[in-house]
Parts: structure tokens; sequence; C-alpha cells
């Protein structure tokens, strides 16, 4: 046995010098991606563990993944949304330009990283900064409004692992580019709970908000900050500070004495430009319309620095009463000018497909069920070992989920493995049919068999098993 190293946290090394745009890279401050003391662990154990707050998908799990993701992909056809797929990885002058510091997810939560080349560069933490950059770089903005893009993928955040709560955790992501009206904001959370009532969860609800334009949050934080100044002493040490960095994110502490005490502050609402108030109200008929279950909730802020007007969370609830956040989303106006592309207001979600799943197993929603191969195909001797492997090819071709046994050299273990699959039809390819290009196939269910050439083969198999034949996707198009 190799004798276990211990290995002790590694010194980065200075990376090799690199001009960059000035603008591009901020000296890091110590609050961002604050890396932890790595732990002592032993050389071998490494190689057997995935790392803390990060888990493989096992295929166990995938029947509930694969309905996630179909869930998503037909909501966003359905909805006229694109797919766009991109980097995981981007500059940290991206979101830090976008969520700001000040916000959790930039000072305590963001992986950053240099890399060989000296770039300061981060694994994304949500999806909207990225898409952002994607449209302004693709000069998406010459495009029919709205735009509409939809993306899936793994997000970062370094945060306390724990259920429901991973450092590599997956988000299905939506985005409306190019319209201001809020029709669009009800259509975006009319997406968002289509996908989780497909999903068969039904104890969902919507919280709302609106937390203005910039220049009527900037009046709302002065009333914030007066009020919470003179109960200062009320506060976490945690929120005391947030009073000078950002008062907006002591509404969503979870320490109780905050909670207390922001129960009773002033409310964003009250603050609101005129036009902003239209927009919230006119949101609310269309909700009402849409006879989405939602209640508007005061102090939900969203930890994010980008958003305007719009703010909502999708929650489920349990029986004991205890709530679960999916998904949140909002407008962000903003964000694209502040980028470098031209003003385009917009709005976006993205929905924790770790939680959904989570509530779906807690609630005990069916999985989805992946087709099972109908058809076995046994095969006796080198050629026709060989031969099986173009035949496999062709009954896949044509859409009949076949299943084999190709390692095994026994006719006798191939039809129990057979067996045990419970299939309709095995195929028998022994040395003499693959020498005069024929198969026998065995109707395992009235136990007849026939011997057919190779080119009516697919048609015999699709005989037995009448016309609902199992297909594991299209038969495939021969391109003339
Ligand atoms: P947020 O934009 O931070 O509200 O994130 C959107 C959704 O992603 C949340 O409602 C959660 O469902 C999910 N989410 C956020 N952080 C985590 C995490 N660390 N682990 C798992 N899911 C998360």
């Amino acid at each position: 046995m190799t004798p276990k190293k211990t290995v002790l946290p590694k010194k980065a090394k200075p990376a090799a010098k690199k001009p960059v745009a000035k603008s591009a890279v901020k000296p890091e401050k110590k609050s961002v991606a604050k890396a932890a003391p790595a732990p002592l662990v032993s050389e071998n154990e490494l190689l057997m563990q995935s790392l803390r707050g990060m888990r493989d998908i096992l295929p166990d799990e995938q029947p509930y993944w694969e309905r996630v993701r179909r869930s998503l992909s037909t909501a966003a056809q359905d909805y006229g949304f694109q797919r766009i797929d991109t980097p995981t990885v981007e500059y940290l002058h991206l979101f830090v330009r976008s969520i700001k510091e000040g916000t959790d997810i930039i000072d305590k939560e963001i992986y950053s990283f240099q890399t060989r080349g000296g770039d300061r560069v981060a694994l994304r933490p949500e999806f909207t900064a990225g898409i952002g950059r994607a449209y302004i770089q693709h000069g998406m903005s010459v495009l029919p409004k709205p735009i509409r893009l939809f993306s899936m993928g793994p997000v970062f955040r370094y945060d306390r692992p724990q259920e429901g709560r991973y450092r590599e955790l997956w988000q299905g992501d939506f985005e409306v580019f190019g319209e201001a009206d809020p029709i669009l904001d009800a259509q975006v959370m009319q997406v968002a709970y289509r996908v989780v009532r497909e999903l068969g969860l039904k104890d969902v609800e919507f919280q709302v908000n609106s937390i203005g334009t910039p220049e009527s949050r900037k009046r709302y934080e002065k009333a914030l900050v007066r009020f919470l100044e003179s109960q200062k002493h009320k506060l976490c040490q945690v929120c005391r500070e947030r009073l000078t960095t950002n008062p907006m994110r002591i509404l969503d502490c979870k320490e109780d004495k905050c909670v207390q005490l922001t129960s009773q502050v002033p409310q964003a609402l009250d603050f609101l430009d005129d036009e902003s108030r239209a927009h919230f109200k006119s949101l609310l008929e269309y909700l009402d319309e849409l006879e989405l279950p939602y209640s508007i909730n005061p102090r939900l802020v969203r930890g994010l620095d980008y958003y305007t007007r719009t703010v909502f969370e999708i929650w489920s609830t349990d029986r004991e009463g205890k709530k679960y956040a999916l998904g949140g989303g909002g407008r962000y106006d903003n964000l694209i000018q502040e980028l470098g592309g031209e003003p385009t207001p917009a709005i976006g979600f993205g929905l924790g497909l770790d939680r959904v799943v989570l509530e779906m197993k807690r609630t005990q929603v069916r999985p989805y069920e992946f087709p099972k191969p109908r058809v076995f195909l046994a095969q006796l001797g080198d050629l026709a070992k060989k031969k099986s492997l173009r035949l496999f090819s062709e009954l896949e071709k044509h859409g009949i989920l076949t299943t084999e046994s190709f390692g095994r050299g026994s006719l006798k273990a191939q039809m129990r493995v057979a067996g045990r699959l419970g299939v309709e039809v095995t195929i028998i390819l022994g040395q003499k049919e693959a020498l005069d290009g024929t198969a026998i196939v065995k109707d395992m269910v009235s136990g007849t068999q026939e011997t057919v050439t190779q080119e009516r083969l697919v048609d015999a198999v699709k005989k037995i098993l009448k016309t609902n034949v199992t297909l594991a996707h299209p038969p495939v198009k021969s391109e003339k």
C-alpha cells in the first residue's frame, strides 16, 4: 500500500504578470473569497471524496433530475425562450460590477481565483450576469424584442453546506430582455409556476415586492437607516455593520432580534415613485388574472444589488408549515447599461434545482421513468458477436430500445439476463445465422420463434411489439 502522505495547504505560486485593464481587476479585498484554511487530510483520502458542499448526482437520482430537466426545457420552448449556455467561469469583475460588494455573494460566497495567465476570474454564482454579458457581447440588442433566453447548469457559492445548501448547486434560469411592461414580470412568474406545478409541487406560493428605482430606493434606504440607527443596539453585530455598507440586507437577516426589529421598519412600497407604484399595481392585477398564489412581502429585497422594481421568490411549504425557497428573481432594468450595453429593461428568475428535487422527494412526486428496453440481442460465436454490433445500431436507429450482454459468451447466461430484464423479444444471432445473414426472433411471451433475414429483422421485431414500440428517441432519419 502507498504510505499515506499528509497534504499541507499549498501556498499559491505568484502568477506570471500580465497587463490588465485597470478597471478589470480591483485589488482584492479581504472580504472577497476569503479562503478558509485547508484541513489536514491524507492524500489518499482526497482521491476518494468530492469537495465539501459538492456532490455527485448518481444514476439512482437521475430520474428526478431528468423530470426537472424535461419540464424546464418544455416550459422554455412553450414560452418562446431560446437556450443559451455561457461559460461557468467569467471575469471576477463582471460579478463584482453587477452583484456588487456588500452582498453575501460577493463578500463571502464567490469562488474567485487567479489564472496562470494572471486573470482574476470567478465561478459563476448565478446566471444573470453572464447572460447579460453575452447579450451585450453578441449584439443581441438588434434582435426583435423581447429576447427570451433560458439556461440550466451549475452555479457555485462558498456557503456553509447543509441539507439543501450546497457549494455547487444547479439552477434553471429564464431571462427576458428589452421589455419594461409589467406583463412580462407576470409572464416570467407564470413560467416559474408552470415548471414547479408540472413537477408535482403543490404547496407553492410567490412572495412579491417592489424595491423601486435606484432613486426611490435611496430615499427608502435613508428612512430605513434613520429608523434603525435609533434602535442600533437591538441589531446583531453583522447588521450593525450593514447599516453603513448595505442597509437593505438587514431586512433579510435571519437573526431573531433583527427579524423582530425589521417587522416594524418603514416599507419600501411606501417610498416608490409613481411609475414603480403603477408597475407594481399592474403586476398584481396580472397575477390575479393568472390566479397565481402570492403574498406581498414588504421585507423581500433579494440579496443581489442589480434589481429594480419587481422582486419575487417562489416558496414551498411543508405540512409543518416550514418554508423552502425554491427560486427567485426580479427586474433589472439598469444592469445592461451599467455593464456597457444600451439601456435595456430586463427581468429574470433562477430556480434552485437541488431544492426542487428535494421537494419532489419529500412530497413523493413520481420521478421520470426512463423507457425500458423491450428487446434483447444475444450472440454466439466470434462472427456473430462482430455482426451483432451492427445489428444493434440498426435497431437503435429505428428507435427500438435494445439491450445486450456482449461480454458474455454463453447463450444460456445471456438468456438468463434477457429473462431477468423481462424483455418481450430476444434476437439470437449464432454462427450459422451470422454466416447466412439471418437471425432468430423469439417472442418471449408466447415462446414461439422464427428465423428471418436480417433485412426483415426490424419489421419482425416491430410486429411482435405491435405498434407501441418503446422509442428511446424518435428514429434517426438518414440523410439523403
Ligand atoms: P437566489 O438567487 O440566491 O435566491 O437563489 C435562487 C435559488 O437557488 C434559491 O431559491 C434556492 O432554491 C437555490 N439556492 C441558492 N443557494 C443555494 C445553495 N447554496 N444550495 C442549493 N440551492 C441554493
